[in-house]
């Protein structure tokens, strides 16, 4: 039985990781979303509030499991007993830190975790979580970027974080 682990932010999921998440799901029997709760970011979007947008955008594949965890994927990697990472690839601008990364867990777990990458589609090349709370702060139109669901969970934060873009939306 094929395990791998897609850990990230997803603050918030989008159209992006929905793809990575689809096309992972199929190359494994099982697969755990998880976000990884990083204490050096600012998120704007609570672990849990994640979680659920995960799981909602993710509630139509069945072996898509979401889950959380705080300290380092490689000890979260052990406690589920998977060994494979799965990341997403967009451009050679990620290349550089996800090499690092991967070696880094390869290395402090003494070979056991092991990471694949998946290259983005086309078009979600240019997508990332910040783009869409970049866009969303100023009021601007984030349908091409998450799904409904998504993105009215981003406007309902958005509303109370720069009510002055929309207060006539
Ligand atoms: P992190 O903070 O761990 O980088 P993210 O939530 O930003 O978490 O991303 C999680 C993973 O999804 C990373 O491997 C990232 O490269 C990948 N990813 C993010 N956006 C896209 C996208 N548009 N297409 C493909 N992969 C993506």
């Amino acid at each position: 039985m094929k395990h791998a682990i897609y850990p990230g932010s997803f603050d918030p999921v989008t159209y992006g990781h929905i793809d990575i998440i689809k096309r992972a799901a199929k190359m494994f029997d099982d697969l755990t979303v998880c976000v990884l709760d990083n204490k050096a970011k600012t998120p704007l979007f609570s672990v849990d509030e994640r979680v659920k947008m995960l799981r909602k955008v993710s509630e139509n594949i069945p072996n898509v499991h979401v889950d959380s965890y705080y300290g380092l994927l490689m000890d979260y990697a052990r406690k589920i007993d998977c060994h494979i990472a799965v990341r997403g690839l967009r451009a050679v601008t990620d290349f550089e830190y996800e090499l690092q990364i991967a070696h880094a867990n390869r290395t402090i777990s003494g070979g056991w975790l092991d990471t694949i990458f998946i290259t983005s589609s086309m078009e979600y090349a240019y997508l990332s979580s910040s783009v869409v709370k970049e866009i969303a702060s100023f009021g601007g139109d984030i349908t091409l970027c998450v799904p409904p669901v998504i993105e009215e969970e981003v406007i309902a934060k958005m509303r109370v974080l720069h009510p002055e873009f929309y207060s006539n939306k």
